[in-house]
Parts: C-alpha cells; sequence; structure tokens
C-alpha cells in the first residue's frame, strides 16, 4: 500500500490497514510525505495554544513504529516520483494528501499585499517551511477576517490574545516576536450568513469567555431573535442552540479593561479591497435571508483596516491525472480509479476534525480490501527515488523529532520546530547517517 500524505488521514489509513490484518492476510504501507517531516495539520494547522489536540501524534508515531511500515519524507508525488509510477508499482495507492491551498474570495484587491488565505496565515504561526518567509504586517489597528469558521475562530485568536501566552507554546518564534509587537486591538469576522449558520463550534469560541481583556461584540438583537426561535422550537439542532446561548454569554459578559476586541458581524460579505499596495480598506455588501435565501441588500459599508485573512475553507493540490471539483478530489466513496483511493479532506472537501479521519478511513480500507485481488510482485520502490539521498525516513524524522523536543525542553516548550528545510534535512536525511 501506497500512502500519499503523513497527516492524520494518512495515519488513520494505515492504521486500519494494520487492524484489519489476519494470519492470513497482511499489508506492507509506504507513507510518502513531500514536506521533511509527517503529521500534516496536526504540526502546520492546530494552533499553538491547543496542545492537547496534538498529543494525537502519539497514536501516528505508534503506528509508525508497527512493523512493515515504512516513512518516505521529502519525496513529491508528482516531482520525485509520477503518481502513475507509484500506481504501477504498489497494489493500492490511496492520496491522503489533505487540502492545502486556501480558498480565495474572488474579489477585486485580493493579491494586494497583506491580504492573506488563512492557509498561509496559518502555516505562517505554525512554521511550515514553505510559509515562514512571509513578512506580515500587523501594524494596523484592525484586522478583517472573513468566514465563520473555527479556523476564523482560531485566527482570531492568535491575533488579539495576549501573546505572553503563547510564550510557553511550539509558535514560531518570528511570529510570536510579531504579534509581541503587534498594533493590532480589533478582529472583525465578516459572515456572509446568520448567528444560526455559524460554522464554528461552541468549544472553539467559549474561550474567549476566559479572556479578561477582550470584549466579544455582536448585533444583540440577531442573539435575540434566535432566542427566541429556540424557545418557540423553531431551532432545535442542539450545537447551533450551543452556539446562540454561548454568543450571548460572551456578550453579557462584563469585561472591565477590554483593550481589545471581537467583533463577529454577520449577513456581511467582503466585495472589494482596496489600498494604494497594501490593504487599507474592506468593502462589503449587508444580506439579508428571506425564504432561507442569502440576498445581497443595497446597504454597502466599509472598514478600515491594514490586513485581511480569508478563513472560507481549502482545496487539494493539483496532481497530474486527478481531477478536482468541489473542493475534494473527483471519487466514489474514496475510490478515484483503478488501484488509486483517497481519504481525508482531499476526499470529502475540508470538513470535519482530526478524528472524523478515523470512521473515514476505515470505511475507505473496508472497500479497498472488499476489492483487493492477488497482490504485485514488483521490486523495492526505493529504485525509483530520483534524490534518494535527501530521503527522510523514520530514523531520520525521529532525529528531528528529539532534536526539537530537547531544544523546547531548555527553553519550556513543548517544542522548538525546525523550519529551515536545509537544516531538516540536514538532520533527518540519509546522507547524515
Ligand atoms: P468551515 O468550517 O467550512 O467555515 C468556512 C466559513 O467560510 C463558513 O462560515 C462559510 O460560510 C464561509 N465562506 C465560505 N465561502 C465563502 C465566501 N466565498 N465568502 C464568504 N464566506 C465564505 O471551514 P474552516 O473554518 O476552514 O474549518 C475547516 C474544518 O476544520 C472544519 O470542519 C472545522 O471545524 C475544522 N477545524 C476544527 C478546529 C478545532 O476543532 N479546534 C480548528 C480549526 C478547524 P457558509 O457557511 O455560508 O458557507
Amino acid at each position: 500500500m501506497a500512502i500519499v500524505g503523513s497527516g492524520p488521514a494518512g495515519y488513520f489509513t494505515a492504521q486500519a490497514f494494520q487492524n484489519a490484518q489476519t494470519d492470513l492476510m497482511s499489508f506492507s504501507i509506504d507513507m510518502f510525505e513531500r514536506l521533511p517531516t509527517p503529521w500534516g495539520l496536526v504540526r502546520s494547522g492546530v494552533a499553538p495554544d491547543h496542545q492537547k489536540i496534538k498529543t494525537v501524534s502519539k497514536v501516528f508515531e505508534k503506528i509508525a513504529k508497527t512493523q512493515n511500515f515504512r516513512f518516505f519524507g521529502n519525496v513529491e508525488i508528482g516531482k520525485d516520483i509520477s503518481l502513475k509510477e507509484l500506481k504501477d508499482k504498489y497494489d493500492v495507492v490511496i492520496l491522503s494528501t489533505g487540502a492545502s491551498n486556501g480558498k480565495k474570495l474572488g474579489i477585486p484587491g485580493e493579491n494586494l499585499k497583506n491580504s492573506y488565505t488563512s492557509a498561509e496565515f496559518v502555516s505562517w504561526y505554525n512554521s511550515h517551511p514553505d510559509f515562514t518567509n512571509i513578512d506580515i504586517d500587523l501594524s494596523c489597528d484592525t484586522a478583517v477576517l472573513v468566514g465563520a469558521g473555527n479556523v476564523a475562530i482560531d485566527i482570531a485568536r492568535i491575533l488579539i490574545k495576549d501573546p505572553k501566552e503563547y510564550k510557553e507554546t511550539d509558535i514560531a518564534d518570528y511570529a510570536l516576536t510579531k504579534l509581541t509587537n503587534s498594533n493590532i486591538k480589533k478582529v472583525i469576522i465578516l459572515a456572509r450568513r446568520g448567528p444560526e449558520q455559524a460554522s464554528f463550534t461552541a468549544i472553539e469560541l467559549r474561550e474567549f469567555l476566559k479572556f479578561e481583556n477582550i470584549k466579544v461584540e455582536i448585533d444583540y438583537s440577531l442573539i435575540e431573535n434566535s432566542l427566541s426561535r429556540i424557545a418557540n422550537n423553531e431551532v432545535t439542532d442542539k450545537d447551533i442552540i450551543a452556539n446562540i446561548k454561548l454568543m450571548k454569554q460572551l456578550l453579557d459578559k462584563t469585561v472591565i479593561d477590554a483593550n481589545k476586541s471581537l467583533e463577529i458581524r454577520f449577513f456581511c460579505s467582503p466585495t472589494e479591497i482596496s489600498g494604494y499596495d497594501s490593504v487599507e480598506q474592506v468593502k462589503y455588501v449587508k444580506k439579508q435571508c428571506q425564504k432561507l435565501e442569502f440576498n445581497d441588500t443595497n446597504k454597502e459599508l466599509a472598514i478600515k483596516t491594514g490586513i485581511i485573512i480569508s478563513a472560507i475553507g481549502y482545496e487539494p493540490d493539483r496532481l497530474e491525472g486527478v481531477s478536482i471539483s468541489k473542493g475534494k478530489i473527483d471519487n466514489i466513496a474514496g475510490h478515484i480509479e483503478q488501484n488509486l483511493y483517497t481519504t481525508g479532506w482531499a476526499k470529502r472537501g475540508s470538513t470535519g476534525v482530526i478524528g472524523t479521519n478515523k470512521s473515514d478511513s476505515l470505511d475507505v480500507v473496508n472497500l479497498i480490501i472488499a476489492k483487493l485481488s492477488k497482490p504485485k510482485n514488483t521490486e523495492d520502490v526505493t529504485k525509483l527515488f530520483k534524490k534518494i539521498e535527501y530521503v527522510i525516513d523514520q530514523t531520520g524524522w525521529e532525529k528531528i523529532n528529539s532534536a526539537e523536543i530537547f531544544a523546547g525542553q531548555i527553553s519550556n516548550k513543548p517544542r522548538v520546530k525546525i523550519y529551515d528545510r536545509e537544516v531538516l534535512i540536514k538532520i533527518g536525511s540519509w546522507l547524515s547517517k
């Protein structure tokens, strides 16, 4: 089995194969990763102040240490090995490549300096080697986020929570310096639908209850309207009810020393970003809900700002020969074609939490096993590697992991992530043996 991508979906796919083994059926699993390091979003997506979520990496390491599992880091499918070569070599190839591109708004001005997608901004503060050099400017006082999902809530927290609270996390050092010197006092989230349609979850937003200096602002009448709909049993979904009640609690919270604020503007959709060469203003249109349809009104407003981040979901990377539509690889229950399958965000789009990948991957693995025929007998894949000396195997990754954890112990952090690709390769590649 070749699994492409070493995020949660990749590891849970490997685990499902490992658990399905019997006396008569065993699987050899090779996992390919284009970065020198594994763990996908657990390393470069989960917020630095959510360390507990990252403990799932212990499960990943257990999977990786199991017999018949090999990790090949710093190997990019489509560049170092073609997908066709992989499909020819293996009985089954599974694309667990996630969705690493932030969706774009498609409005004028989106390419101005200091306009980012969540994929860029989140990867930046999480030390992703491809995003360390972005020159993020936090010198304005108001930041605009677009989208009412958990990623927007993560980013809002990063932007206005006291940076001191990140000191003992694995946040990138350069990001912490920028955040410490940041002038941002207010974050405005533009949500194109209403409070009942928000896709963030109460567990994420609840963290704002404990911030003593951050005031949460939402049009009170919208929340009152939803509360009366709840009281009349017009809203019965327990997650929506939890969200609405929490928003009321946040609005009612007494904040004595509020020097920062998070404002969620519902029924607002951005129409244009403008500025000389960098973001200076975001125009948006008010929307209204009529018979469950959300339409633009003729009310246009604007916010003076120096930074906009769209957190409106993600799309998979392009891979030759694989078609993508509606934010996911075209597939039927995980099957793409012939011996090619997909799991995780690449399969279903950017929805669900880390745990969602466990049951989802198991379903696809069951489908694969049901369709298996006689195994192929081909020579080892490593013969295909065009830059074999730079491959990072499990032992190499463990060297990187130990170096990061050791550096963290000195500075009272869970780890200090290495983000220079060259350094990662030096520590972990076959060259260093
Ligand atoms: P999301 O939950 O899908 O939220 C995306 C938001 O963007 C929605 O409010 C959506 O509004 C809005 N949107 C989409 N297209 C838009 C457009 N063109 N203009 C304006 N708004 C637009 O996505 P996400 O926040 O990226 O999160 C992805 C997944 O990761 C989710 O399942 C999330 O729960 C998960 N996650 C979990 C955690 C955690 O558990 N700690 C943290 C981060 C992420 P509509 O609803 O109107 O489409």
